[in-house]
């Protein structure tokens, strides 16, 4: 099987098929069909729709340490995660999925309200207060 890579802003968007439900990393919405629904980042693992694919704004982690051609630094600033523990079922902002487990689910940003996985929070770019979709989901 031939896997087309599409990339935007270092990151390298494969499609994929979803086995859970998964927020889209782009618009925060729910990720969800039959099919290749989604977009999955083959470097950082970030979920978004087809569709939001080519208006992701973020940076993909990698292409602060590997590109060459974009100034990632600029504007860049990193979260500030602590470990967080949830009271309702809450959403990876990274990868899109549940944050599972009774305690202790996830890492919590203090600076941006994002929620990640403890697994995904080194693939998260240095983007806090950046990303509008974040900021405005409250
Ligand atoms: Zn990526
Ligand atoms: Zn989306
Ligand atoms: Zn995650
Ligand atoms: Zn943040």
């Amino acid at each position: 099987m031939v896997r087309r890579v599409h990339e935007k802003n270092g990151h390298k968007f494969v499609a994929t098929v979803l086995r859970q439900p998964t927020f889209c990393s782009h618009c925060k919405g729910f990720i969800w069909g039959i099919g290749k629904q989604g977009y999955q980042c083959q470097d950082c693992t970030c979920v978004v729709h087809k569709r939001c694919h080519e208006s992701v704004i973020t940076n993909c982690r990698s292409s602060t340490d590997a590109t060459t051609n974009e100034a990632p630094d600029v504007g860049s600033s990193p979260h500030q995660l602590s470990v967080h523990t949830y009271m309702k079922p809450t959403f990876c902002n990274h990868c899109g999925t549940l944050l599972y487990g009774l305690i202790k689910q996830g890492m919590h940003c203090g600076g941006c309200n994002m929620n990640v996985h403890k697994r995904c929070q080194k693939n998260v770019a240095n983007n806090c207060g950046v990303n509008p979709a974040v900021s405005n989901a409250n």
